[in-house]
């Protein structure tokens, strides 16, 4: 396990300090659309989706009274678009009853939503509102969370409280950011380069996989 987590994120910082979140929003309620949408499917291919959906329908009041056949054709190529539709509509309708047609700003509110768990709600509070509620863990978290000793838990839920255990509150929101960004360009799941990883003193994963 790496002990020495203050260097670990001094050297984060150093290569990922300007990170930041991967889906183009507006304001609150397109990223967390957008976040529902980018469930296993890519960042990129919501951004894609996104400008059509949002000229179409750009607030809750709209969106919850789309047809649902036009959310699902507006959406379709990012897999599972039925149930995405329903949980688009079902969520705008939930905003506009019981949030006055604003994305409610804490955890619980949040997690009421159709399509909402943890990951998503800490999305939207970190990023659209600034507010560190948690950390949020997809699978890029989860698996250097793992390669960097910094938990040896596979569920997210287990895995966001070693990392808010270990990491200052301060850098909840941005750590995640890292983390992925680190993932994509070296840390690959399959072909991790740790050749030219600029962490691999730190990591005691380095050359094992
Ligand atoms: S040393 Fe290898 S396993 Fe560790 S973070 Fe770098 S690329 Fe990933």
């Amino acid at each position: 396990m790496v002990t020495d987590v203050p260097r670990l994120l001094a050297a984060l910082h150093r290569l990922y300090d300007g990170a930041d979140c991967a889906l183009r929003h507006r304001n609150a309620f397109e990223l967390l659309i957008a976040t529902i949408l980018s469930a296993q499917c890519t960042d990129e291919r919501v951004n894609k989706v996104t400008p059509a959906l949002f000229r179409r329908y750009p607030t809750p009041a709209k969106m919850a009274k789309a047809p649902l056949k036009d959310l699902e054709a507006l959406i379709r190529s990012t897999g599972f678009f039925r149930q995405k539709a329903k949980s688009l509509s079902l969520t705008a309708q939930r905003l506009v009853a019981d949030h006055g047609g604003d994305v409610p700003r804490t955890m619980d509110a949040l997690l009421a939503l159709r399509g909402v768990a943890r990951k998503t709600a800490n999305v939207v509070l970190g990023n659209a509102y600034g507010i560190a509620s948690g950390v949020v863990v997809d699978t890029h978290v989860g698996r250097l969370s793992r390669r960097l000793g910094l938990t040896r838990h596979s569920d997210p839920v287990k895995i966001e409280k070693d990392l808010t255990r270990k990491i200052p509150a301060a850098d909840w929101i941005w750590f995640s950011h890292a983390l992925i960004t680190h993932g994509r360009t070296v840390c690959d799941a399959r072909r991790p380069r740790c050749g030219d990883c600029p962490v691999r003193a730190l990591c005691p994963a380095a050359d094992k996989i």
